[in-house]
């Protein structure tokens, strides 16, 4: 099967009633995500830098039925941070779903990449995350919820070009399991999803700009295609609801096999090429022994 088939796992209406706080919900993964929990049930409360960005999230709410509530929010300010989730809660009466979905990345040499751009991607991509955790936390403490934040495989593997972002993801990890084991007792549960190369505009632009560069992550991911927002989308849906009771401190890799290890040398090596030989002219074949 080489393109995405996505089987939908969950049932109509899983989130009916409940408040769900995405951050960069209006592009990519964190639109999919949106849309997705809107379609089974939930309101969305949809932030980021730009409110421009909403509009496709507010269409898709007006046009099938479910609320999203857009607000401007820089998730680097913890005095807006906390504006906003306040605003949310007395909006939507509380929130019983976060995802930790914005973030921001671009490719550049460690030598080459200014402090600065280093700090912007830490302060986005892991202070971010703790202090829109630590708002949205506090809110949940009385009646539970579910927490998913963001990462990618490279938190665990390291990856050249991008270190600023691997620290930040690897700090997320982090936090998704310390906050797991802290916050268990309130009925929280803390989880991660770490996808690898998936089609999205931001990604696009950033990390692959052209089609050169795009062809060479597609051949270096197994299964031989980019994912789609949407099939991330639904394992986010899938730890943030009540079909996942027990699992918390998770780090879930929906990659293609991205991060897994390459062969020794690419292609097929000459020695199995050799025995294939030997097999196609009546020799044992390599799958025989
Ligand atoms: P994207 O479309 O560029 O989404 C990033 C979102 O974050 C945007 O909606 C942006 O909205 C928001 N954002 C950026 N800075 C912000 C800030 N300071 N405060 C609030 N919101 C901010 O990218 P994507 O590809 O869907 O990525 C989504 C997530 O998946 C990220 O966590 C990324 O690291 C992760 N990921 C992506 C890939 C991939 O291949 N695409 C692979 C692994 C992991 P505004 O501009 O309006 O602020």
């Amino acid at each position: 099967m080489s393109d995405a088939q996505t089987t939908p796992l969950l049932p109509a209406g899983i989130f009916e009633g409940q408040t769900a706080f995405i951050t960069g919900a209006g592009t990519g993964l964190g639109l999919a995500v949106a849309t997705r929990m809107g379609r089974l049930g939930a309101n969305i409360v949809c932030v980021s830098r730009d409110t421009g960005h909403h509009e496709q999230l507010l269409a898709r709410g007006a046009e099938e039925g479910f609320e999203v509530l857009s607000a401007a929010l820089d998730v680097r300010e913890p005095a807006d941070v906390k504006r906003v989730v306040r605003a949310a809660c007395e909006h939507f009466g509380g929130i019983d779903v976060l995802v930790n979905n914005a973030a921001g990345n671009f490719v550049r040499p460690a030598m080459a990449l200014a402090p600065k751009g280093f700090k912007a991607v830490i302060d986005i991509a892991l202070n971010g995350v703790f202090y829109v955790s630590r708002e949205v936390g506090r809110r949940m403490r009385e009646r539970g919820g579910t927490i998913v934040n963001i990462s990618a495989p490279y938190a665990t593997t390291g990856k050249p070009h991008v270190v600023h972002s691997a620290c930040a993801k690897a700090g997320v990890e982090a936090m998704t399991r310390s906050l797991a084991a802290e916050w268990a007792m309130y009925g929280i549960r803390v989880n991660a999803v770490s996808p690898g190369p998936f089609v999205s505009e931001g990604a696009g632009d950033r990390l692959w700009p052209s089609a050169e560069m795009e062809q060479q992550v597609r051949d270096s991911i197994p299964m031989g295609r980019f994912g789609t927002a949407e099939e991330v989308a639904e394992l986010v849906c899938l730890l943030s609801s009540t079909a996942t009771p027990w699992v918390t401190g998770a780090v879930w890799l929906a990659d293609g096999g991205w991060s897994l290890p390459r062969p020794m040398v690419e292609g097929v090596p000459e020695r199995i090429d050799r025995r294939r030989r030997a097999s196609d002219a009546g020799g044992p074949s390599p799958e025989s022994d």
